[in-house]
């Protein structure tokens, strides 16, 4: 995987420089279309037989569907910037869905939607009701859509997306079925932090949803419904625990680089030691994933830790740079608010907590041999 990450490292200057630019102005996010990342980024999460014309960079072989190439990647470009991460356009966390849980005709239709400069929306959070699956309030109801979504990346600009909703009560009432962009009722939200992922409220108001537009129509209800969401939602932990990898190792590097003469007693090392502890316990978990023997209680902690590490290491990175550090350096100003953001996308740290401590108590975190 070392060419992945070379790959990615040299992208961070043009990441990093898109990043400020998106910050200050959203509306530049049309530009990320023409970076190298958005390309990678791209063929990361595409199979080979959807890319079209798009190649990966400097010769790379990506199988388009490891949930470990795609944790790799992201926590390089977050490395140069989280919000450029988030906001490219491609097939991303909804891809991750479509080809976890759609059959050959829906990823068709997904993936050929995505020839060049498009986004993808993932719908699941609600107003008033939050990302707890089992409390979906968007209902599909005679083949049509019903409800209203909110915090949803790029949502607005979106060609295509996936919306969980339901189609009757209980866990295996939960469908997620495939949309043509968010349609006419679509509004972005304003964020403090990762300015440019365009978080969208989005409101369904009787959308037609044909029956072939129901991820993993093929499956049985059992492994689609609650279950086929759960396991196309962990699949995209540990992408999400590699961006704030990213921005945590970045910010070691920053302090680094702006202060070469710290003491060994700044603590840096062991940060960094740590970060490493995170990234195998994160790569791991997306390698059984790849493996189909993911691990949600090990998923859970590594998305947890990695979050506290990116909070820890841009604080840290804040104090060891002095009193008025978030003034003087504007890239430590935006990571300090952009990195809130990764505590609440996909799960809260609480959430992720309990599995974990649910898995101590039951036996199921320690991987089976
Ligand atoms: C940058 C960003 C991007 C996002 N992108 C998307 C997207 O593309 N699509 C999408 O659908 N959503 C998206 N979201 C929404 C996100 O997935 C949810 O906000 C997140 O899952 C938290 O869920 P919630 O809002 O229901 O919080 P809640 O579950 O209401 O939690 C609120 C607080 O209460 C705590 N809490 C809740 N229940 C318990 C409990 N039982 N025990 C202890 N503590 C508890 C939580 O830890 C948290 O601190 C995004 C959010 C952000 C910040």
């Amino acid at each position: 995987m070392a060419s992945l990450e070379a790959v990615c490292r040299a992208m961070v200057p043009a990441v990093r420089a898109a990043g400020a630019a998106l910050d200050r102005d959203p509306a530049t996010v049309a530009g990320l279309a023409r970076l190298p990342a958005a390309d990678l980024l791209r063929c990361v999460a595409t199979p080979p037989a959807y890319r079209g014309g798009c190649r990966p960079p400097d010769g790379l072989v990506l199988s388009g569907t490891s949930c470990l190439e795609w944790t790799v990647a992201l926590e390089g470009i977050a490395y140069g910037d989280p919000a450029v991460a988030l906001a490219c356009p491609g097939p991303s966390l909804p891809g991750a869905a479509v080809t976890g849980l759609g059959d050959e005709d829906q990823r068709e239709w997904f993936f050929s939607r995505l020839t060049g400069a498009q986004w993808t929306f993932f719908a699941m959070t609600e107003p008033a009701k939050g990302s707890a699956m089992t409390e979906l309030g968007t209902r599909l109801e005679n083949g049509r859509l019903y409800g209203e979504k909110c915090h949803v990346m790029n949502g607005a600009r979106a060609s295509a997306g996936v919306v969980f909703c339901r189609r009757a009560p209980g866990p295996w009432g939960i469908e997620a079925v495939l949309v043509d962009g968010a349609g006419p009722h679509a509004e972005q939200e304003h964020t403090l932090g990762l300015r440019g992922t365009g978080l969208s409220r989005i409101r369904f108001d009787g959308v037609a949803i044909p029956p072939d537009r129901v991820l993993g129509r093929h499956l049985p209800p059992l492994r689609r419904g609650f279950a086929g969401a759960l396991r196309a939602l962990q699949r995209c932990r540990p992408p999400v625990a590699g961006i704030a990898l990213g921005v945590a190792e970045a910010a070691c590097d920053y302090v680094r680089e702006h202060r070469p003469a710290l003491p060994s007693s700044a603590g840096l090392a062991e940060l960094t030691g740590r970060i490493a502890a995170v990234r195998r316990l994160v790569h791991e978990a997306a390698a059984a994933l790849d493996r189909g023997k993911g691990n949600p209680r090990r998923i859970s902690a590594g998305k947890a830790r990695a979050c506290s590490l990116a909070d820890e290491a841009t604080r840290r990175a804040a104090e060891l740079l002095g009193p008025a550090s978030l003034a003087e350096y504007p890239w430590l100003e935006r990571m300090r608010r952009d990195m809130r953001g990764f505590e609440f996308l996909e799960g809260a740290g609480d959430i992720h907590r309990l599995s974990v401590f649910q898995g101590l108590l039951t036996g199921e975190f320690l991987p089976t041999p």
